[in-house]
């Protein structure tokens, strides 16, 4: 297997799924004491979540570029940036790359397709949820057609986001009310429920939901996985 990359921290409490996952896939497809040779840079998020705040993202680009060329330079082949919303300044860590980086947008956009859906709804940051570095990539390259949640039901997803998951609290009002706004997105003509946004598959692990659930962090993962194993031997 090659070294793959992850750039986390956005938040921990997510980038320790992935770290999980990676291992627990490879595992299972090479047995033994297989485990996921990784390179990770976790950052400090209040400093990235500030800049989201400032919208700076010129800034925020810099930061994690540089984060991205250390995890190259420590022998990563292929780099995860572990957030959805961080994937805004994705031009910005590819052209400071030489390693390719494994856009979380394609994988959800595959399993859009592999799943045939065609209208999804979208949960994630206000960035996400609300600028086109997401929704044009999932709309030109996938041709899905995105359903976003009422203008006030975005505010309290996102703050939902950073006041809560990102620190660890996952309540059972905000589970409560995530599960609204999924019925509401059914109602309105959603066929499936894209969590783009890695921290909200912690909020509805094994809830039982209105709409079939598409968890960018185990897409994310599962690409980073078909990536670590295509030269991959067992034993
Ligand atoms: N992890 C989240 C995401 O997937 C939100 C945190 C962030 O703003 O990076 O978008």
């Amino acid at each position: 297997m090659r070294p793959l990359g992850i750039l986390g921290g956005m938040s921990w409490e997510s980038t320790a799924s992935y770290y999980r996952l990676l291992n627990q896939g490879v595992r299972e497809r090479l047995g033994g004491l297989h485990s996921a040779p990784l390179l990770l840079h976790s950052v400090d998020f209040a400093q990235i979540a500030e800049l989201q705040r400032q919208e700076d993202w010129q800034a925020a680009g810099q930061v994690l570029a540089t984060a991205a060329q250390g995890v190259q330079r420590a022998g990563a082949e292929a780099l995860l940036l572990a957030t959805n919303t961080m994937h805004k300044v994705a031009p910005a860590i590819e052209v400071a790359l030489e390693i390719p980086l494994l856009h979380i947008g394609d994988a959800v956009g595959q399993a859009l397709q592999a799943g045939g859906a065609r209208r999804a709804a979208l949960l994630g940051t206000r960035f996400t949820m609300q600028e086109d570095f997401y929704r044009q990539r999932l709309a030109q390259r996938f041709g899905i057609e995105l359903l976003v949640p009422t203008v006030p039901a975005m505010a309290e997803i996102d703050r939902l986001i950073f006041a809560e998951f990102c620190r660890g609290q996952f309540s059972a009002p905000a589970r409560a009310f995530y599960l609204e706004c999924l019925e509401q997105l059914r109602e309105d003509g959603a066929e499936v429920a894209i969590l783009g946004c890695t921290e909200i598959g912690l909020l509805l692990e094994g809830v039982a939901s209105p709409l079939p659930l598409l968890d960018s962090c185990e897409r994310h993962v599962a690409m980073g996985l078909e990536w670590l194993l295509a030269d991959a031997q067992g034993g």
